[in-house]
């Protein structure tokens, strides 16, 4: 077994449970992709049982902070049922969860989501791609199911200095979906939509849409970066009059549209803008639209904290845009997914974009990622998603 020896003082995120290993911090060792080393601190001490990615800043990943445990299949076995079994335990109003949330399911580099009597898995680091086909074994043993599509084309592995790579890893068939969300049914396509094929951390959010919209009767939905229309049937389902769904991606709007029709709701109700959210919402400014509730559920703006300073003024922007053209008494719904983004700051990017607006807003709720999609006390990297629901007064 490699060992791979830190620079002193360099074991103090790892003491704390921390997963991961930046390059700065090692002395010496090295090893091949995906290899399970020995950490150690400077003075021999062990500290975690990690996998070696040679190409990554994260260059190890924990697997183990325990010496006596070895990473083998049994070990993956172990995890996989766990993460299973926390999910059996969880509320989840759907037959669509993620399975597996890498770190905070001590599976680091590992995504996997379920789609009805689907499983769609993404192998992001090395050392879960060195791990695959006993990963695979062990997500068909815990849940029984029998087809497993694999979603590895993601750009986070030229990082790791993996190729992309995505298609059946056991079965086959038909990779168009259908998933049942609280009260809707939705489709997707596991093999092009985006992520895995649909944005499952928002499930509990697009609930409390439905309710927002009752609650406030609201009557006019501006969906921002609407994907496949998520949020618009919650409105819908909510009571909504009329949804205007905004996207840049037409697959996504054409999906949008089969959504509302496979929830009996008439396509008159809900109009499709394939552009750009940021333009739509200067237009209908000028051209004196107004709504009752806004949602903006944007990409990621900033990846890492360094484009967060940049993707401030992004969300600011889009923010103070939706607060002016909102009615007054009407909610606003924004989201940040970006790991670069502190709660606290999207907090005050938010408070700032009210200022700039001249309007004045209530905070009526924090939300954040469904708890399929847990968070552990150790890693704090694991909030990515934050939402604020804000009453315009
Ligand atoms: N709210 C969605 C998820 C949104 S993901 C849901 O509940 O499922 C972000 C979406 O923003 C993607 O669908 C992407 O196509 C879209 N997008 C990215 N940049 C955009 C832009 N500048 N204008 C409009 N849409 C954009």
């Amino acid at each position: 077994m490699k060992s791979i020896r830190l620079r002193p003082g360099k074991e103090r995120s790892l003491l704390r449970r921390h997963p991961w290993v930046f390059e700065g911090s090692i002395d010496r060792g090295r090893a091949d992709p995906g290899e399970t080393v020995r950490v150690e601190a400077g003075d021999g001490r062990f500290l975690a049982w990690g996998a070696y990615s040679p190409q990554s800043m994260i260059r190890v990943r924990a697997w183990s902070f325990d010496e006596a445990e070895r990473i083998d299949a049994d070990l993956f076995q172990r995890r996989v049922a766990q993460a299973v079994a926390l999910r059996a335990r969880l509320p989840i109003a759907s037959d669509a969860m993620r399975l597996v949330h890498g770190e905070a399911d001590g599976l680091p580099g590992l995504v996997v989501d379920r789609y009805a009597d689907t499983l769609v898995a993404q192998f992001l680091s090395a050392g879960s791609e060195r791990f695959r086909a006993s990963i695979t074994e062990a997500l068909l043993a815990a849940t029984g199911l029998a087809r497993l599509y694999e979603r590895s084309d993601v750009s986070v592995r030229k990082l790791e200095g993996l190729e992309p790579r995505s298609g059946w890893l056991k079965g086959q068939g038909a990779t168009e979906l259908t998933i049942r969300e609280h009260d809707w049914r939705l489709t997707l396509d596991v093999a092009t939509g985006h992520k895995t094929g649909y944005y499952l951390d928002q499930r509990d959010n697009r609930r409390a849409f439905a309710d927002i919209v009752r609650d406030f009767g609201c009557r006019r939905v501006f969906n921002g970066y609407s994907y496949s229309g998520g949020f618009g049937i919650a409105a819908l389902a909510g009571g909504a009059e009329h949804v205007t769904s905004v996207d840049s991606s037409a697959p996504a709007l054409e999906r949008a549209q089969a959504n509302v029709a496979l929830n009996g709701f008439d396509a008159s109700r809900h109009e499709v803008l394939d552009a750009d959210v940021n333009q739509t919402l200067r237009a209908m400014l000028e051209a004196g639209r107004g709504f009752d509730t806004i949602v903006l559920d944007p990409p990621k703006f900033a990846p890492s904290a360094a484009h967060a300073e940049r993707a401030a003024r992004a969300y600011k922007d889009i923010n103070r845009l939706a607060l002016l053209l909102l009615e007054p008494g009407g909610v606003l719904l924004t989201f940040s997914c970006s790991g670069g983004i502190s709660a606290e700051l999207f907090h005050k990017i938010v408070a700032g974009a009210g200022i700039d607006a001249g309007v004045d807003g209530v905070f009526y709720a924090r939300l954040g990622a469904a708890p399929d999609h847990p968070m552990t006390i150790d890693f704090p990297e694991g909030e990515y998603l934050k939402g604020l629901a804000v009453i315009k007064r």
